[in-house]
C-alpha cells in the first residue's frame, strides 16, 4: 500500500449488511474530511465476513452512497473486501498462538456463562494454562494482561482508560477456525497502513480489545476517534426499524448532498459563530475531530428538512430544474418520459422552487401539467365542490373560451365571477383549482392555468361540471 505525504491514512469500512445508515454516512464524512484536509488518504473496505448477511447489492448501495456523498475513496481498484483478507487474519492468529498471547479453549458457552462471577467479566479464564491443542471445536482466546491498564487515544474522547482486569479473554477465532470481526477488522487496518480509525461510538466497547491486538501483534495503535451515537427525539438511539435512518430513502425523498451534508457535520460539531448553515469550504477549513462533542447528537429530520428547504432556495433556478430532473423524467417520475415538457416545467419552476423543502414535493406540485388527467382526490372534491360550484364553473369555463390567456386576465375574470355570486377570491378559485388539478393546494392558480394552458384547462372544466351533473 502506498503512503499518502502526510502519513494520514484513514478508511470506511462499512458492512454491506443493509440500506446505508446516516450515521455510516456521518463517519464517512469526518474520515473523507480529515483525508482532505491533512493530503492524506481514504481507502474503502467493505467488511463482508458476515456471508449470511452481506449481499452485492449493498455493496452497490456503498459505491453509490459515496458517490452520491462525493466522497469517494482516494485509492480504488474496486472495492477492497475484508473477505480477502482472511489469510492475513489466520497468519496473526498463528501469531498470537505462537507468542503465548493466545491460547485453545473449549469451553462451551453454557459453562463461560455459569462460571462467571470472578475478577474478569465474561470468561473467566478456565482454558489459560490448560496447555489445549488445536482441535476441531476449540476456539482461539487472546490472553489479557491481568494488570495495568489500556489507555486509549481518542481524538473525541480524550484517553478512556480501561482496566486490563475487567476485560475477559476474549474470543478471536471461532471453533471452526474463522477469525472474528474484532480481530479482522484490526488485522485489515495494519495490513492497510491505517493511521486514524475514524467510527461510531458503537465500537467504543471494542477498543481496548483491539488496541491489546495491536500490541500483541507488534504494531504502534492507530489514533481512533469514536464520532457520538446518533438519538431520535426521545433520545433514543437510532434504529433502522424504528427511525428514518437510509440515505437511499432521504436520497429518494429529495433531499441534496449537499444539504445532508453539512447536516451530518453537524451530528456532533458545530462552526465557528452562530452558524449552521456552512459553506463546505469553511466545514473544510474548520472541522477538527478535536472539537467534536462526545455527548449523544439528535438527528433531527425536521431540521434536516429546512436545511433542504433552505439548500433549495439558494440554487439557481438552472440547478433547480436540473436537480429536479429524477423526478420529472428519471426514475422517480409518475407520468411516462414522453409526458414531461421541459417549458411547461420550467415556466412553474421557480414557483415551486420557493415552496418544496424536498425536491420530492414538486411531483404532487406540478403532476397536473403531465398527467393526461387530473388525479382525483375525494376528499379535495368535497371540500371544494359546494353549493355554487357548478354554476361557477360553468361561467368560468365560458369565459375561458375567450378571455386573453394570461395570469392576470385569468385572475380578474375568476374574481369578477365570484363577487357576481358574493364569493371572495379564495372562494371563487378553489372549484377552479380542484377540477384542473385535483388538489385544494399548490402553485398559485392563475400562473398555472396560463402554462396549461386554454384547451387542457377549459376540458377540464367542462370534465368536472358533467362530473358535478
Ligand atoms: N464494519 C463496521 C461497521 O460497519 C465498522 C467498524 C470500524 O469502522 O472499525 O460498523
Amino acid at each position: 500500500m502506498t503512503s499518502s505525504p502526510s502519513g494520514v491514512r484513514v478508511r470506511f469500512a462499512p458492512s454491506p449488511t443493509g440500506m446505508f445508515h446516516v450515521g455510516n454516512a456521518r463517519s464517512l464524512l469526518y474520515n473523507w474530511v480529515l483525508a482532505k484536509q491533512s493530503g492524506g488518504t481514504l481507502v474503502l473496505r467493505v467488511e463482508d465476513t458476515d456471508a449470511e448477511r452481506s449481499k452485492p447489492e449493498w455493496v452497490q448501495g456503498i459505491l453509490d452512497a459515496m458517490a452520491w456523498l462525493g466522497c469517494g475513496p482516494d485509492e480504488y481498484e474496486g472495492p477492497l473486501f475484508q473477505s480477502a483478507f482472511v489469510q492475513h487474519h489466520r497468519d496473526a492468529i498463528d501469531k498470537l498462538l505462537a507468542a503465548g498471547r493466545a491460547y485453545y479453549c473449549d469451553c462451551a458457552r453454557e459453562q463461560v456463562v455459569g462460571r462467571t462471577g470472578s475478577e474478569h467479566k465474561g470468561y473467566d479464564g478456565f482454558c489459560r494454562e490448560r496447555g489445549l491443542a488445536s482441535a476441531p471445536g476449540r476456539a482461539v482466546r487472546f490472553r489479557v494482561p491481568d494488570e495495568g491498564q489500556t489507555v486509549v487515544r481518542d481524538l473525541v474522547r480524550g484517553e478512556p482508560t480501561f482496566d486490563n482486569a475487567t476485560i475477559e479473554d476474549f474470543v478471536v477465532a471461532r471453533g471452526d477456525g474463522s477469525p472474528v470481526f474484532l480481530l479482522a477488522n484490526v488485522v485489515d487496518d495494519m495490513v492497510m497502513g491505517i493511521t486514524h480509525v475514524i467510527r461510531a461510538e458503537e465500537h467504543l466497547p471494542n477498543t481496548p480489545k483491539q488496541q491489546l491486538l495491536w500490541q500483541a501483534l507488534g504494531h504502534e495503535p492507530p489514533v481512533w476517534a469514536h464520532a457520538p451515537i446518533l438519538v431520535n427525539e426521545k433520545r433514543q438511539k437510532l434504529s433502522k426499524r424504528r427511525d428514518r435512518v437510509a440515505l437511499e430513502d432521504f436520497r429518494a425523498e429529495g433531499y441534496l448532498a449537499d444539504a445532508m451534508r453539512n447536516y451530518l457535520m453537524l451530528l456532533g460539531w458545530a462552526p465557528s459563530g452562530d452558524r449552521e448553515i456552512v459553506p463546505w469550504d469553511d466545514i473544510m477549513n474548520e472541522f477538527r475531530l478535536s472539537d467534536v462533542n462526545p455527548s449523544p447528537a439528535f438527528f433531527d429530520v425536521k431540521k434536516l428538512r429546512a436545511f433542504n428547504g433552505e439548500y433549495i432556495r439558494a440554487m439557481s433556478v438552472e440547478e433547480f430544474i436540473s436537480a429536479c430532473q429524477p423526478w420529472l423524467r428519471g426514475e422517480f417520475a409518475p407520468w411516462r418520459p414522453g409526458d414531461y415538457d421541459e417549458a411547461a416545467f420550467a415556466a412553474v419552476a421557480p414557483l415551486a422552487q420557493t415552496r418544496v423543502a424536498v425536491l420530492g414535493e414538486i411531483v404532487p406540485m406540478v403532476d397536473f401539467l403531465f398527467l393526461p388527467e387530473p388525479p382525483s382526490d375525494e376528499a379535495a372534491w368535497a371540500k371544494a365542490m359546494t353549493g355554487e360550484a357548478v354554476g361557477l364553473l360553468g361561467e368560468v369555463v365560458a369565459a375561458f373560451e375567450t378571455v386573453a390567456w394570461d395570469t392576470d386576465s385569468l385572475k380578474r375574470t375568476v374574481e369578477e365571477l365570484g363577487a357576481a355570486r358574493g364569493l371572495k377570491l379564495g372562494k371563487a378559485q378553489a372549484p377552479v383549482r380542484v377540477a384542473v388539478t385535483g388538489r385544494t393546494i399548490g402553485l398559485p392558480l392563475f400562473e398555472s392555468l396560463e402554462v396549461l394552458g386554454r384547451e387542457r384547462t377549459t376540458n377540464r372544466l367542462r370534465a368536472a361540471i358533467t362530473r358535478l351533473g
